[in-house]
């Protein structure tokens, strides 16, 4: 029952403003930062968190990208398209059962359109936001990204998905943002933070990203995956960490058990 292995599937960069990632710091140094996917293979079947950049990007980047092609350019290849990974692993896209968003921006979202058979677990009020955000978030939340008819499933607050996976509820970054905990056989707890913790920074620091909803929540789930951390003594994998990614175990092959 439960989780066997996690993969962590990359799914290209962002050549993007340090300055994003923490609030309250000076802008003008350039990061490449990870977009990746976590695949979670579960006895109940496949769980994909996230589905990366949209691959349509690669040939037609503002098409694909919006204006987010030219603010944060995104490098990516065939074989960062997240159904080349699937297909490394030999899986095909209909075998994932579950894709969770951690929510429902750009990066997180190109290429949900190919998950026709899955079930999509995204918070309720980050849902409900996407499909009319405010000006200043417009940019963010790419109709060409999540209006597809999917199996969307809005769920409030935590959520455990099956004995050993849970859906964390960690609000700031969006209005509905939401991380994921896994309990692996030997590498024990992990969680997947998301953009909550866009770099090990945030939570080493206790400082909110610079592109917030609200700071102010931001830091009550930089706390809420601090505190599990310490109590489950779990590893918080992070959002778009760049050194924190030179370090991981990069699927294919390698893999968290
Ligand atoms: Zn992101």
């Amino acid at each position: 029952m439960g989780p066997k292995r996690l993969f962590l599937l990359g799914s290209g960069y962002l050549d993007i403003d340090r300055s994003v990632f923490i609030a309250g710091s000076r802008p003008g140094t350039r990061v490449r930062a990870p977009v990746y996917c976590g695949l979670i293979e579960c006895d109940e079947g496949y769980v994909l968190v996230d589905t990366g950049l949209n691959p349509t990007g690669i040939e037609d980047p503002e098409s694909a990208w919006g204006v987010r092609a030219k603010e944060a350019p995104p490098s990516m290849t065939p074989a960062d398209d997240v159904r080349s990974r699937l297909r490394e692993l030999g899986i095909r896209p209909e075998e994932i059962k579950w894709v969770i968003n951690t929510h429902l921006h750009w990066d997180h979202t190109g290429a949900n359109r190919f998950f026709k058979q899955a079930r999509f677990v995204v918070q309720k009020v980050e849902y409900d936001f996407a499909w009319n955000p405010p000006a200043e978030f417009q940019k963010f939340y790419m109709s060409n990204h999540f209006r597809y008819p999917l199996d969307y499933w809005p769920v409030e607050g935590d959520l455990e998905l099956m004995p050993g996976l849970k859906v964390l509820s960690t609000p700031g970054h969006t209005i509905g943002h939401q991380s994921v905990m896994v309990e692996l056989p030997r590498s024990g707890p992990v969680i997947l933070a998301g953009d909550a913790v866009y770099l090990e920074e945030n939570i080493r620091r206790r400082v909110p990203p610079g592109n917030c909803w609200s700071a102010e929540s931001s830091l009550s789930s930089l706390d809420k995956l601090g505190r599990l951390a310490e109590q489950e003594n779990a590893v918080i994998m992070p959002g778009h960490d760049p050194d924190w990614w030179q370090n991981v175990r990069h699927s294919p092959p390698d893999y968290y058990g």
